[in-house]
């Protein structure tokens, strides 16, 4: 797969578990992101933008290089744990595609 092609990719399935968290934890309106998960998103974009693993690895969450700041390790690795399994429910084509590329 393309390298441009799968940042874009990755930024796609975390911005939809963001929003989904968001939406479901924060209480925001659909499609929309709060300030704090608008930030994460920016910061999640930012590493994506930036890893150089991106050829071998499949997603950041399971990066042997750590280049989330702790804090936001935190935020992100929440967000996983509650969007990863209802991605089936609610986007099953790209959490379909998530596992595959893992
Ligand atoms: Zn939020």
């Amino acid at each position: 797969m393309d390298i441009t092609e799968k940042r874009e990719k990755e930024k796609q399935t975390v911005q939809f578990m963001i929003a989904l968290y968001c939406y479901k934890k924060h209480h925001t309106k659909k499609g929309e992101l709060c300030e704090e998960c608008e930030k994460l998103y920016a910061y999640a974009c930012k590493r994506i933008e930036h890893c150089p693993h991106m050829e071998t690895k499949t997603f950041c969450s399971k990066c042997k290089t750590h280049c989330y700041a702790p804090e936001m390790k935190e935020k992100i690795r929440d967000v996983m744990k509650f969007s990863g399994p209802r991605m089936l429910l609610y986007n099953p084509v790209l959490a379909m595609k998530h596992m595959i590329s893992q």
